[in-house]
């Protein structure tokens, strides 16, 4: 499995045109697809240490990746996710296009226009891209700098995946004009003040990934 592993690492590296494309990512995990299930459910049987402690009633799981303990390879399955969501945020990028169409066509003053309108892609503003661009986009680079969406680092062999920003490019610009709606504008203001309400309650640190390049 491990060597299974290596090879897709290795392979995945050896497509990278730094920035990917969309179609080279989207192919290997197709191809891998198979070796990420079979990772997934032997993970998932549990090793006799981790089955002790939860006998005991003790949270299981065997730190530091052990070499007897089943969940050893997660640093790859995890990594797979990562990647795998990637692809799917960018599948948003259509809807967010016609997204856009209808905000261009709103008259910039009309607030109830717009308001219609957050409620209308709430769901995706709000839930679906939320840690998008604090997770992926945002290094607080120079300005200047192309940034591209960055969706993990592979655990072996020193690469991150960044996948070429055209492929999100009306996703991007959505985020933009809904955070600006909701936040500046303040045009659905009975939401934002529930939102304000639910961040007192839980206060998660937002910790940036390190970028590989
Ligand atoms: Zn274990």
């Amino acid at each position: 499995m491990k060597e299974q592993i290596l090879n897709s690492l290795k392979c995945l590296k050896e497509l990278n045109d730094n920035p990917f494309t969309l179609q080279k990512v989207a192919f290997w995990l197709y191809e891998y697809n198979d070796l990420y299930k079979e990772v997934k459910n032997y993970s998932e049987i549990l090793c006799e240490q981790c089955q002790q402690w939860k006998a005991n009633g003790l949270p299981y799981d065997c730190l530091q990746e052990v070499d007897y303990c089943t969940k050893r390879y997660r640093y790859f399955t995890n990594f797979y996710e990562e990647v795998e969501y990637g692809i799917k945020v960018q599948e948003l990028d259509t809807v967010c296009k016609v997204a856009l169409e209808e905000y261009n066509t709103c008259s910039n003053n009309n607030d109830a226009l717009l308001k219609d309108w957050l409620i209308k892609y709430f769901d995706i503003g709000y839930n679906k891209l939320a840690i998008f661009y604090y997770d992926h986009l945002d290094y607080s680079v120079n300005d200047e700098e192309v940034v591209h969406p960055h969706f993990g680092n592979s655990p072996i062999g020193e690469f991150g995946v960044c996948i070429d920003r055209k492929y999100y490019e009306n996703l991007i610009e959505f985020d933009d004009v809904f955070k600006m709606l909701l936040y500046e504008r303040k045009i659905y203001p009975e939401k934002l003040k529930e939102i304000e309400e639910e961040m007192q309650k839980v206060a998660i640190p937002m910790i940036p990934i390190p970028k590989i390049d």
